[in-house]
């Protein structure tokens, strides 16, 4: 196989960038000067940091923390609340210019994407120096930095965006493992989770280089096989995984919500997932579309993340029936562990084609459907806000029962 080419682009502290980059624009202070973070109500005192600025970790303040620790450390620390809308737009601004580069490009999160420049060396013959121009467009066009990866795998792109930041391009080839990668601590490596961590720690295994010339029966035994095998693989920069490209399609709606009070009853899930299906799928309506697909996704205490989606029968653009689904995935995925993000997205976009109909008429559909759009068109005069469905209120009670219910009949 020929040599392969990645580039893996991540925005630096992207939530706080893009937050400060709408400021900047207002003539406010630029937050990522100052010790400054995006987190819950900074009036509240409760929530947990989502970003923090660089002055800000000089304080110690560390992602995911309580607001009111981060504010013991730094009593000045500016607490911004985050804003969705910003951080769609910029990163979609960003994935357009780095989707200029190449065909092949992987979004891997919000803030991050893989693009395959394999054989793409007639064009770009130098791909340090594309790598700068695509982070200095991005800085120059957009306002805010990132940090560039190299390399020939996925793995080892990942890792060489990771060191120094902001605004840097790092390579990490092949021969450069043993030097820049192997010195770093084992939890530093891509997918090397707190408790896969702590294992290899207490059996001596401190850094990604001890990691990499470990004896793989023992990692298999301490990992279990299917990590123990990855880790190992990673450690020795060994990643074969494609940069997968998406389709245009796959792009849909979704609503995100990280919430202070954890969520752990089905009720709060599901009056969150009932005004997020709302948003969601009005937006959806005011475009004349409707979806094939419904996800949830959700984080836990522990920033494990899980998602969870299902291919509909047919395409739907009705309010209760992607709630409806949404509350089965739930049902079908959730361990009960309390959570602190929870997001719905609809995706797999029909735009132009008629709703199929069923051969029954569904009564209860038609309904819904009047109501969705009573509902869509008050919104409309005086703004989302304006309406709150009953049901995302009062009956979570009635349906937590239920879903206790249900969950004992899987
Ligand atoms: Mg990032």
């Amino acid at each position: 196989m020929a040599e392969r080419l990645v580039f893996h682009i991540d925005v630096n502290s992207a939530f706080l960038s893009w937050e400060a980059v709408k400021r900047v624009q207002n003539g406010e202070a630029d937050l990522r000067l100052i010790p400054s973070c995006i987190g819950g109500d900074p009036k509240s005192r409760v929530g947990i940091v989502v970003a923090k600025s660089i002055p800000a970790k000089k304080y110690g303040i560390t992602t995911g923390e309580p607001m009111a620790m981060a504010l013991r450390k730094c009593p000045n620390l500016v607490v911004v609340p985050s804003d969705f809308e910003q951080y769609v737009k910029c990163s979609k601004a960003f994935k357009a210019i780095c989707k200029e580069y190449t065909p092949e490009m992987e979004s891997f999160s919000i803030d991050e994407v893989f693009l395959d420049m394999s054989g793409m060396e007639k064009i770009y013959p130098d791909p340090i120096k594309t790598a700068h121009e695509i982070k200095d467009r991005i800085r120059d066009e957009l306002g805010f930095t990132v940090n560039v990866g190299i390399a020939s795998n996925k793995v080892c792109a990942k890792m060489a965006s990771d060191f120094e930041k902001p605004d840097k391009v790092h390579t990490l080839f092949e021969d450069e493992i043993a030097s820049k990668m192997w010195p770093l601590p084992v939890n530093e490596l891509f997918t090397c989770g707190k408790a896969s961590a702590s294992k290899l720690i207490s059996a001596g295994i401190k850094t990604i280089g001890e990691l990499a010339k470990a004896d793989i029966t023992e990692l298999k035994r301490l990992l279990g096989d299917k990590t123990g095998i990855q880790l190992r693989n990673f450690a020795n920069g060994i990643d074969d995984s494609p940069v997968k490209e998406e389709k245009e399609e796959a792009k849909g709606y979704s609503a995100e919500t990280t919430v202070d009070d954890n969520l752990d009853s089905f009720e709060k899930i599901n009056r969150m997932l009932l005004a997020q299906a709302d948003i969601v799928t009005a937006r959806m309506r005011a475009e004349n579309a409707r979806c094939r697909c419904v996800g949830v996704t959700f984080r836990t205490t522990e920033f494990k993340n899980k998602s969870h989606q299902r291919k509909l029968p047919e395409s739907t653009d009705v309010t209760d029936k992607v709630y409806e689904v949404a509350k089965e995935l739930m049902i079908e995925c959730w361990n009960g562990e309390p959570l602190r993000l929870i997001g719905l997205s609809i995706t797999d976009i029909d735009r132009d084609g008629f709703e199929q109909m069923s051969f029954i008429v569904d009564e209860r559909k038609e309904k819904m459907k009047k109501l969705d759009s009573a509902l869509d068109s008050i919104r409309g005069k005086f703004g989302d806000d304006s309406v709150k469905r009953a049901s995302t209120v009062e009956v979570g009670k009635r349906i937590n029962r239920k879903f206790k219910a249900e969950r004992k009949n899987i």
